[in-house]
C-alpha cells in the first residue's frame, strides 16, 4: 500500500473542484491531491451529449487563472450576437488543460483518476489531529492511504445527474425505443438495423430537453414529427442579461436593476416572475401558461422562437412507462405514432442536497454561494480558506444558497446570494479579488463605470436601491410573513 502525504485532498476534478483547486494554487503554497473516479477532469461534462454547450457566456466558466475561448460572439444560430458558449468538447479540453499546463507541472499537485476517494466510514483522525483518507484505484484496486495535514474538500455536493448515467424512472416496455441524447447525433449509423425514425418524442422539460428539440429542428426533423412531453412549465433567463461586455451593460446591468426593482414591488412570487418578463429578464415557451418551476435555465430568444415551432405538447403529468404505441402518464394515456424514437432528457441537471455549513474543521463542503454561479463559488472558497480567518468568520461569509425547488426558492437564493455579496463587500482583500477575478463577470466593468457616465451612474443607483427595498420584499414573497 502506498502512504502520501497532502496538504488538502480535493474529493471530485469537477468544474467545482478544479476551480477550488485552481485558486488555493494561487493563494497559498499547499500541497493539493485531487482524486476522481472518471478518467478525466471536468466531471459530468465528460458523459454529455456532444451538441450540449454552457448556457451562460464562456467568459466567466471555468477556473480563474485561465480564460475559456476567446471572448468571440457567436454570428449564426439562436445565440446570434451574443456571446460564444463553450461546447462540452470545449469544456472537457478545457479542464484537461488547465490540468496538464498549470496544476500538475506546478509540482504541487497530485492527480488520482480513475480512483474512488472512499469516505468518511474510512476516515479517521489520528492522534496528530491529521485526517488518514483512502483512495482507491478503480482498476488495479490498490489503495493508497493519504494523511492530510489541512482538510479534505468536498467537491461532490453540486454534481448534477445527466442523460447518459441516470436511470429513468418510467418503464419501458419492450418494442418501445428509447435512447438518451448521446445517441442522436448517431442515428444516422444505424448499427442497430432499425430504420431511421421519423417521429420523434422528447421526454422531460428542463435544458436538456430544449437542447435535444433544437438539435432535432435544427437537423431537419420537421415541428410536426416531434412531440414533448412537458410535466412542468419552466421560467427562463433571458441570455441577454448574462452578457459580459460593457456594449450590453444596459440589459447585464441594468436587467438586474429591473430584477430587483420586481423582487421590491411585486405582490407575490408569480407577479415577481411576470414583472420580469415585462423587462425581459425571463422568458417562457408558452404565454399562455404560469410556470411552476425555475432551474436557472438560461436560453436566448431565438432558441425560445424555435422551441414554440413545436406544438404537439403533452402535458398530463410526468411519463410512468413508454408502450410500443402509447405512453402511460400520470395523467392519463396517450396514443403514440407506432417506431417513435423517444429521447430520455429526465436526468435532473441539480439533484438537491441538503444544506451544511461550508468550513467543517478538517472538511470543506464545496456549495453554491452566489446563485447560479458554481465555479465562482468554488473558487471563492478557496479564497476565504486561505484568508478567511477562523472558521466562525469564514462561515459568516460563505451562506450556501439553496438551489430553488419552486418559484419561491429563486427569491430565497437571490436573497441569500445578496447577503454574500454584501458579505464579501466588506471584506477589503476579497472585494479586490473579486474585482479582478473573471469568474465574476459583471464586477470589473461595474467598478469601472466612469464617474462622469451619468447614463450608467443611473443604472448604478437604481441597482443599489432597488437591492434594498427587493431585500425588504423577500420574505413575503418567500412566504416567510
Ligand atoms: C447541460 C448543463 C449545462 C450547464 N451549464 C452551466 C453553465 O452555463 N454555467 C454554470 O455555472 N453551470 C452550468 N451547469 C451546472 C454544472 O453542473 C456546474 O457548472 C458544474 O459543472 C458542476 O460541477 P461539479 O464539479 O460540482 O460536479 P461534477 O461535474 O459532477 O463533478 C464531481 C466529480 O466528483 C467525482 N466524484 C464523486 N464522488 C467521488 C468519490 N467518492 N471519489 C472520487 N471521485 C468522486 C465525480 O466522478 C465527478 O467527476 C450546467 C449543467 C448541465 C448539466
Amino acid at each position: 500500500m502506498q502512504n502520501i502525504k497532502t496538504d488538502y485532498l480535493i474529493i471530485g476534478a469537477g468544474a467545482a473542484g478544479m476551480a477550488f483547486a485552481d485558486t488555493l494554487l494561487d493563494q497559498s503554497d499547499a500541497h493539493i491531491t485531487i482524486v476522481d473516479r472518471r478518467s478525466q477532469p471536468g466531471g459530468h461534462w465528460n458523459d454529455a451529449y456532444s451538441f450540449v454547450t454552457l448556457h451562460q457566456p464562456s467568459a466567466f466558466y471555468g477556473v480563474n487563472s485561465t480564460e475559456l475561448g476567446s471572448r468571440r460572439k457567436d454570428d449564426t444560430g439562436p445565440n446570434s450576437g451574443l456571446y460564444e458558449l463553450a461546447s462540452g468538447a470545449e469544456i472537457n479540453t478545457y479542464f484537461d488543460k488547465v490540468m496538464q499546463h498549470r496544476l500538475l507541472p506546478s509540482g504541487r499537485v497530485s492527480y488520482y483518476p480513475m480512483s474512488n476517494h472512499v469516505s468518511h466510514d474510512a476516515v479517521n483522525v489520528d492522534g496528530d489531529g491529521q485526517n488518514i483518507c483512502h483512495i482507491v484505484s478503480l482498476l488495479s484496486g490498490a489503495k493508497t492511504t493519504v494523511t492530510v495535514r489541512q482538510k479534505t474538500v468536498d467537491a461532490t455536493l453540486f454534481s448534477p445527474s445527466v442523460p447518459a448515467t441516470h436511470t429513468p424512472k418510467f418503464a419501458v416496455a419492450d418494442g418501445a425505443r428509447l435512447l438518451t441524447p448521446n445517441a442522436l447525433p448517431q442515428l444516422w449509423l444505424q448499427r442497430s438495423g432499425q430504420a431511421i425514425p421519423q417521429q420523434f418524442c422528447v421526454v422531460g422539460a428542463g435544458k436538456t430537453a430544449m437542447d435535444a428539440v433544437i438539435w432535432l429542428l435544427r437537423n431537419g426533423a420537421a415541428p410536426d414529427a416531434i412531440s414533448w412531453v412537458v410535466p412542468r412549465d419552466s421560467w427562463l433567463i433571458n441570455r441577454l442579461q448574462t452578457q459580459p461586455g460593457v456594449e450590453f451593460f444596459n440589459h447585464s446591468t441594468g436587467g438586474e436593476a429591473d430584477k430587483l426593482a420586481a423582487f421590491a414591488e411585486a405582490t407575490s412570487i408569480d407577479d415577481a416572475f411576470l414583472r420580469m418578463e415585462a423587462t425581459g429578464q425571463m422568458l417562457r415557451i408558452d404565454t399562455s401558461r404560469m410556470p411552476t418551476m425555475f432551474h436557472y435555465a438560461t436560453v436566448s430568444v431565438g432558441e425560445v422562437e424555435l422551441l414554440r415551432s413545436v406544438t404537439n405538447v403533452i402535458r398530463k403529468g410526468p411519463v410512468q412507462a413508454i408502450e410500443p404505441d402509447a405512453l402511460v402518464m400520470a395523467e392519463g394515456r396517450v396514443a403514440m405514432t407506432s417506431g417513435t424514437l423517444y429521447i430520455d432528457c429526465t436526468a435532473s441537471a441539480v439533484d438537491k442536497q441538503s444544506i451544511q455549513s461550508v468550513f467543517q474543521g478538517s472538511r470543506i463542503a464545496l456549495q453554491l454561494l452566489r446563485a447560479p454561479l458554481v465555479v465562482q463559488s468554488a473558487a471563492l472558497t478557496a479564497f476565504i480558506e486561505v484568508h478567511g480567518g477562523d472558521d466562525a468568520h469564514k462561515n459568516q461569509l460563505c451562506t450556501p444558497v439553496p438551489f430553488p425547488k419552486n418559484l419561491a426558492g429563486f427569491a430565497r437564493a437571490t436573497q441569500v446570494s445578496m447577503m454574500n455579496q454584501f458579505a464579501w463587500s466588506q471584506d477589503k482583500a476579497l472585494r479586490q479579488w473579486m474585482r479582478e477575478s473573471r469568474l465574476d463577470g459583471f464586477g470589473k466593468m461595474v467598478a469601472e463605470v466612469d464617474k462622469l457616465d451619468a447614463d450608467k451612474q443611473a443604472i448604478l443607483a437604481r441597482l443599489r436601491g432597488n437591492a434594498m427595498a427587493a431585500m425588504a420584499n423577500m420574505p413575503k414573497l418567500i412566504g416567510e410573513q
